[in-house]
């Protein structure tokens, strides 16, 4: 529970049907929850969060522009706060999901980039399952309808398709975006997201050579 009441003050009403474009959707201030070591464990909501600062529990690293009032009281949201004492995270993989291969891919057709609606996302298997292709994230990719009937039965020479990326099971926990149905998490929080992919990710490949 939190500690002091705290409001979010409003210029008229209807508070919770205010969204503050690109930053705030869906959820009411989502705060992301880092662990000591900035890996992103869990999105939580700004009480939770402050009941977090208040018992000296985390640290905040970004806030949103918005404040919290109580009366004796003014802090701006946290938009992401760290935890001061490391946390042991349960399990090493990711679990292979359609959500996460989604994640993985960023939400965008592997063969033509498209990002649809996320109700309108796909998968392909690229070796398909009749010519004994696995469901594994290594032949599974995120695909448009549009791609995913042209591929159809076919091999990826077959169909003319080409492969945006070479799908690999990822090294990051894509729960955090996921948790959220968010395309695009709050801005402040993308530094913190960042170290799931790009440079960082094909480092951790080459560090792997293939066997
Ligand atoms: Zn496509």
């Amino acid at each position: 529970m939190c500690p002091v009441s705290l409001t979010v003050p409003e210029a008229g009403s209807s508070t919770h049907h205010r969204h503050d474009r690109g930053e705030i959707s869906r959820h009411m201030e989502p705060v992301l929850l880092l662990n000591t070591s900035f890996e992103p464990l869990r999105v939580i909501n700004w009480k939770r969060a402050l009941t977090l600062v208040f018992a000296g529990k985390v640290e905040v690293v970004e806030e949103y522009t918005r404040e919290v009032h109580s009366v004796s009281l003014v802090v701006r949201l946290p938009a992401v706060v760290r935890l001061l004492t490391l946390i042991r995270v349960r399990g090493s993989g990711v679990k292979f999901s359609r959500q996460n291969i989604y994640a993985r891919d960023n939400y965008e057709c592997q063969y033509c980039g498209y990002q649809p609606p996320v109700s309108e996302l796909t998968y392909d298997h690229i070796i398909p399952r009749a010519h004994g292709g696995p469901t594994d994230w290594t032949n599974i990719v995120t695909c448009c309808i549009t791609c995913n009937r042209r591929k159809g039965g076919k091999s990826l020479e077959q169909s003319g398709l080409r492969l945006r990326h070479s799908p690999k099971k990822p090294t990051w926990q894509p729960y955090v975006t996921t948790a959220l149905g968010m395309r695009n998490p709050p801005e402040s929080w993308r530094d913190y997201l960042a170290w799931h992919a790009g440079p960082k990710s094909e480092e951790a490949f080459s560090s792997h050579p293939p066997s």
